[in-house]
């Protein structure tokens, strides 16, 4: 994973709620601040946020490195009477693509954007 690597959340501004992306690349610095581009607020992440993040971001580039063993190890589960097997590389990947966390405005979804 680089630091190009997209996050995304709903802007928290009341009345707003549009998506606000930025790369991985803001949690090295300084001021890690994102500017909504619907209404013009500026978020800040807090260090918990930013730490947090971090770990994500390490967890998710551990999971992709492993891919080729995970990928041929899989879960079965049952649906409708038939049974399914997930891979667990899809499995862990979509467990982790989302964390709750803080920012100053309270609790806020991040995502991270993924791409094909
Ligand atoms: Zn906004």
């Amino acid at each position: 994973m680089t630091d190009q690597q997209k996050i995304e959340f709903n802007c928290p501004a009341e009345g707003c709620g549009e998506p606000v992306r930025f790369d991985l690349g803001l949690l090295a610095r300084k001021i890690p601040e994102v500017l909504c581009p619907a209404c013009g607020k500026t978020c800040l992440l807090s260090p918990e946020a930013v730490g947090k993040l971090e770990l994500l971001r390490e967890l998710i580039a551990a999971l992709r490195k492993a891919r080729p063993i995970l990928g041929e190890a899989g879960v079965g589960i049952e649906v409708g009477g038939h049974k399914v097997v997930v891979p667990y590389f899809l499995l862990l990947t979509r467990m982790t693509s989302e964390l709750a966390l803080k920012i100053e405005d309270g609790p806020v979804t991040f995502r991270f954007v993924v791409e094909a």
